[in-house]
């Protein structure tokens, strides 16, 4: 049965490799259930599940400040709304194409059941690259993506956020482009700021989330953070907040990266370098390079696309935490990690490890957080501020983080009971496929064939 769904996929959408790789992970670890449930296969489950309820795709044009006319492609694909509207990030990044926004669509699907809130799956995004845009050309760029959008979105029907090269700024542009449109304002988006409906803790969500989840691994052998060397990539929102909560946490943090290279710093990414980092990337938009510029004891290494490996993921850590975009780590950088002492890989990014990585992951038997459940904090903080918009209150802080606290928790331990439960207790890949996918199947047949 997972074989013809899977030859049927790849015949169907040939070119979707992203979309195939990360529907081939869940259905290999569902297969005990499948085995287990005829009633799954009877309702021809994987075919339903593997198939998006709608893909909107749009011409988003737009003018620079020369007066030059762009073109872009936009996208939602909404995935699944068996438990909730559609929720998911939007992505702007020249390499976004229907492929990509599909396996994020459908990891989505399972992230969200994970989380306990009631959210369904989608994700979307762009082509376009705000990289060296003015603020204004974002906004246009913004204001033109969301006219066709709008008709497609709600608070009840589809609840978008933000992802690779969406940020606060971005949200920003899209809201007022709704609310303008539609004359209401509402909790459309999340990822908002704080003075018109976001939600505290947001920012840092995804990031302290992966975190905890890495914490919860290691207390299962009796180890904690406290000590630990730790290989961060990316420089963005979900890595700067990994830093950020590592720090909290006792572990020490030596590399940071962006799609330009790496830096790895023996000494520490400390607080005030963090600022730095903060100040870079989210401020001043320039490239991880100028750390180098800063603190001259760091080593700057180019990025190299034609590499066996990526030198980010060789040097001798405990923990690893990759948190920039998807298959970022192959199995010669797996090998690499496992040979340096890691013990612990756990995913901020969606899908950073190729399958042949997994594999040797799991052949050594260390701790491995895949990024369904490891990352779910961000589209979880996500599920609260939409839960504060709707009761028009907003939580503090501390309340918000130790739901995120306890959320990550209940995840963790999901994915632990799952895995015992089909015979390979300890993997947590196939736990938080199978608990994710248990959760959406069940909802889909209560509701019927529709
Ligand atoms: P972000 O703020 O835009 O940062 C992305 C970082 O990754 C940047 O440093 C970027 O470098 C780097 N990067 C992007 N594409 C790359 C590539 N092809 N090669 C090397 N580096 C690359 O995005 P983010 O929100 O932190 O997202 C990072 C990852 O986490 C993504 O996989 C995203 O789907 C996932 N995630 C995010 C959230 C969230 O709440 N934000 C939640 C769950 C999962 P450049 O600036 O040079 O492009």
């Amino acid at each position: 049965m997972i074989a013809d769904a899977m030859s049927m996929i790849r015949a169907r959408d040939p070119h979707e490799r992203e979309f195939h790789q990360a529907v081939g992970e869940v259905l290999d670890s569902v297969k005990p259930v499948l085995d287990r449930s005829p009633r799954y296969r009877q309702a021809k489950i994987l075919d339903r599940i593997t198939e998006p309820e709608r893909v909107i795709i749009f011409r988003v044009p737009w003018m620079d400040d020369q007066g030059n006319v762009h073109i872009n492609r936009g996208y939602r694909v909404q995935m699944n709304s068996a438990i909730g509207p559609y929720k998911g990030g939007l992505r702007f990044h020249p390499s976004v194409n229907l492929g990509i926004l599909k396996f994020l669509a459908f990891e989505q699907v399972f992230k969200n059941a994970l989380t306990t809130l009631p959210m369904g799956g989608g994700k979307g995004g762009s082509d376009f690259d705000p990289k060296g845009k003015s603020d204004n050309e974002v906004m246009r760029f913004c204001q033109s993506f969301m006219l066709e959008l709008f008709r497609h979105v709600g608070p009840d029907t589809d609840v978008p956020a933000g992802d690779i090269g969406v940020g606060a700024r971005e949200i920003g542009f899209l809201f007022g482009m709704y609310k303008k449109l539609r004359n209401e304002f509402t909790g459309v988006l999340t990822g908002k700021n704080l003075g018109w409906g976001g939600s505290l803790i947001r920012p840092q969500a995804t990031g302290y989330g992966c975190v905890y989840f890495a914490a919860e691994m290691l207390a299962t052998q009796g180890k904690s953070l406290e000590g630990k060397v730790c290989l961060v990539s990316g420089s963005g929102n979900v890595a700067q907040h990994t830093v950020e909560k590592l720090l909290d946490l006792g572990g020490k943090v030596v590399t940071l990266s962006d799609s330009s290279g790496t830096i790895y710093d023996e000494s520490g990414i400390d607080r005030s370098k963090l600022a730095f980092v903060k100040e870079l990337k989210n401020v001043r938009r320039g490239r991880i390079k100028e750390y180098a510029d800063k603190y001259p004891s760091t080593v700057y290494t180019p990025a190299d696309p034609a590499a066996e490996f990526n030198p980010l993921w060789n040097h001798k850590a405990d923990c690893a935490f990759p948190s920039a975009t998807q298959n970022e780590i192959n199995g010669k950088d797996a090998e690499n990690l496992v040979n340096n002492g890691v013990i612990l890989v756990c995913e901020g990014a969606n899908m950073p490890t190729a399958p042949e990585g997994i594999a040797v992951y799991l052949q050594h038997g260390i701790l491995y957080g895949p990024s369904k459940a490891a990352n779910a904090g961000g589209v979880s903080v996500s599920g609260l501020e939409m839960t504060q918009n709707s009761m028009r209150i907003n939580w503090t802080s501390e309340e918000v983080d130790s739901r995120l606290y306890t959320i990550m928790k209940t995840i963790h331990k999901s994915c632990l009971d799952a895995s015992a439960q089909y015979g390979t207790a300890g993997n947590y890949l196939n736990g938080a496929n199978i608990a994710g996918f248990v959760k959406v199947v069940e909802a889909m047949l209560d509701q019927g064939l529709v």
